[in-house]
């Protein structure tokens, strides 16, 4: 695993690859008789600037995904054509692929291709993510280059190795910082690594779920099994070339502000519980939201006599082929290990505290097919556009309706669009369940759609229907020697229990002691109410930044690395700041901090997940939305994307006391 190897190159960057598309002419043919017409549109209107033939195809285009089109099968038999003359004209003549396409022409290709107006907050970041040069736009160069010793001097830690750990750890490693990064497993990988429960898998489609400085063109699945996932994490770690900064199987204890000295005085516990100490210059936390695992609070827990684990740590040395098995939970883990276990299993009894919707997804067990992956490799630019389209389908094409229309008086959705989804999602359980009314009732959620993270069907309504699967709803009781007691006091005795209950994603840092200027990071933020300027930094926390903190999570939907890369740059500008400016405490000031949260609290009035009808990891005890970003992807990329210095008091220490 820590062998280094190179990445594969995109074909709009690799040299010689339209030569090589005309000696594939035949494979070039027929692969693109299988691919979905938006993006092979984009990948034409971007090398020819064609906007005729861009124009004659909007109409028929409704959304960015495949299905969602209704193109004559002979224009889009007359685009492949085109598509295959313009590549080998750009052959013949030797010409050089494209650069980035103009604005006005981006326009027209996002509109057309999406079905929709594409709004001006979006093209700096699709420039951006979509990287058309080749040159990670993300990367923060230096101004000017600083001195070795004083790199060598400034010490970063990175908590964790999991996908944002290994990202910050190369893009520091990129600038030549002197860095080091504790990763409490024995691999990388972080929730992916831990999580093996059966049945898991990514719900974001990962040719949009994977680093946008490492496109992987060979993924086998559209929305990829968790080993899938670990293995390009494994890949891409072994080309970061970090692995001799990464110690394994060690975990920040705790982590103490020297104001004197300007410096983190950090403890750190290995395996064998034996610890060190070390001090840094600064340290970012990617320690991550979901992984702290939260153990139910239901009596009788310690009295049952056999095993019961949570789904974070699936015990895997338990045999449940034939037993009778509890699943507790019907959130996104339990969703996926209820369809996967159900014909293992002798009995399964699902806990359902109370219901989440469920949405269709077509593309959720469909492999990638040869030509796909072909495609995805050899056709410049195909990549990147696909990534766009998954990046609107999956993200913020869905905010808008998220949002209470305040003449809309249906407390069960909140406006004619969320009402639509309602309507579409009601017909998909009615389908699964074969009409069974009472099953309907019972797995119909009273709240409106994106209540709480929505789910994707992967096979668990229809898994309700079978003789050997039983639903109970409402609270649990307690728990016997033997089984568990519902509500209403019968006991449902099982072999094996497994608590799909969530993870303790409100009190970002736990289990670790931070101490800032003033006072421990729980003196700020109690149990379930974490804050920081962009979710990033804290006032009291100099030289403490955040990535996945809180208000960062994606509820509407995206991807989670799509934020992580966005903090990375931030971290990477605030470190130059230091490094460049010859600082040594950087710490944001409380007014553009206090400002920055109550500008997210007011944005999340109207929001579907303030709605009273629902319960959810996104909100603390008080009803406050804690987790969730309020913002777009476009407008979270625009906040983060300059540091600004204005916003943070930037200081030397004394030399004496260093
Ligand atoms: P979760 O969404 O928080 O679901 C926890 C489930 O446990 C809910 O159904 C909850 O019921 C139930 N529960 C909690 N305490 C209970 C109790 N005392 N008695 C009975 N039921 C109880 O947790 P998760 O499924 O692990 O997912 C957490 C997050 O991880 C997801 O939202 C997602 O962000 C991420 N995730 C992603 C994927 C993926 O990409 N495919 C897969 C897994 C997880 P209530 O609904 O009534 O609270």
């Amino acid at each position: 695993m820590t062998a280094s190897s190179s990445p594969p190159q995109l074909p709009e960057h690799r040299p010689g690859i339209l030569q090589e598309l005309l000696a594939q002419a035949r494979q070039l043919e027929s692969c693109l008789a299988e691919l979905d017409v938006q993006p092979l549109l984009l990948v034409y209107g971007h090398l020819t600037g064609d906007s005729a033939t861009i124009d004659r195809f909007a109409p028929y285009i409704k959304g960015a995904w495949g299905f969602e089109e209704s193109v004559p099968e002979e224009m889009k038999a007359e685009l492949r054509g085109k598509l295959i003359a313009t590549l080998k004209d750009y052959a013949e003549a030797g010409r050089p692929l494209p650069p980035a396409p103009s604005r006005e022409l981006l326009q027209k290709m996002a509109d057309t291709a999406v079905g929709t107006h594409v709004p001006e907050a979006y093209y700096a970041m699709i420039y951006d993510e979509l990287n058309f040069d080749g040159k990670d736009a993300k990367t923060v160069r230096w101004r000017e280059t600083p001195g070795a010793a004083r790199l060598a001097n400034f010490k970063v830690l990175v908590i964790g190795a999991g996908f944002s750990g290994i990202a910050m750890g190369a893009k520091l490693k990129e600038a030549g910082y002197n860095f080091v990064v504790v990763e409490k497993n024995d691999n990388v990988g972080g929730t992916w690594y831990e999580n093996t429960y059966p049945g898991i898998a990514v719900d974001t489609p990962n040719h949009f779920y994977s680093y946008s400085f490492r496109m992987e063109p060979n993924w086998d699945h559209y929305f990829a099994r968790g080993d899938e996932i670990q293995t390009y994490i494994e890949k891409c770690y072994a080309e970061m070339g970090i692995a001799d900064h990464v110690r394994f199987e060690q975990e920040v204890a705790s982590t103490i502000w020297d104001k004197d000295k300007g410096i983190w005085n950090v403890k750190v516990r290995r395996k064998d519980g034996s610890t060190y100490e070390e001090s840094y210059n600064a340290v970012i936390s990617a320690a991550g939201l979901l992984n702290v695992p939260a153990f139910p609070k239901i009596p009788g827990m310690d009295r049952f006599k056999g095993p019961l684990f949570h789904s974070a740590h699936w015990d895997h040395n338990v045999d449940i082929a034939g037993k009778t098995v509890a699943v507790i939970g019907t959130g996104a883990s339990g969703q996926q290990i209820i369809p996967a276990i159900a014909d293992k299993v002798g009995k399964l009894v699902v806990f359902q505290r109370s219901p989440h919707w469920v949405r269709p997804n077509p593309l959720i067990f469909r492999t990638v097919t040869d030509n796909w992956k072909w495609a995805l490799a050899n056709i410049p630019y195909y990549n990147k556009w696909y990534r766009f389209l998954l990046l609107w389908a999956t993200a913020d094409g869905l905010l808008p309706q998220m949002r209470t229309d305040p003449n809309w008086t249906n407390p069960l959705s909140l406006n004619a669009e969320n009402q639509r989804i309602r309507e579409w999602l009601e017909a998909n359980i009615r389908e699964q369940v074969n009409g069974d009314e009472e099953l309907i009732a019972k797995v119909t959620p009273k709240f409106p759609p994106y209540g709480k993270r929505m789910l994707r069907d992967g096979g668990y309504l229809k898994t309700l229907t079978r003789d050997n699967v039983e639903l109970v709803t409402g609270p649990i009781q307690t728990f016997t020697e033997t089984g568990i007691v519902d509500e209403h006091g019968v006991e449902h005795r099982v072999d094996v229990i497994c608590l799909a209950t969530g993870f303790k994603a409100q009190c970002p840092l736990t289990p670790i002691e931070v101490v800032g200027t003033n006072g421990s990071i729980r003196d700020h933020w109690g149990e379930d109410d974490p804050r920081a300027h962009l979710g990033i930094t804290v006032p009291d926390f100099p030289n403490l930044f955040l990535i996945y903190g809180p208000n960062t999570n994606l509820g509407h939907g995206g991807s989670a690395l799509f934020h992580s890369e966005c903090q990375i740059r931030y971290i990477m500008q605030a470190l130059r700041e230091m490094i460049e400016g010859d600082l040594d405490v950087v710490e944001v000031k409380r007014e553009p901090f206090e400002d920055y949260n109550r500008k997210v609290d007011a944005e999340f009035e109207g929001m579907v997940w303030m709605h009273p009808g629902v319960a959810s990891w996104y909100k603390n005890a008080k009803g406050r939305v804690v987790t969730n970003s309020p913002w777009a992807l476009s407008v979270y990329h625009k906040l983060t994307a300059e540091f600004a210095p204005e916003e943070y008091a930037m200081s030397k220490v004394k030399a004496e006391a260093v």
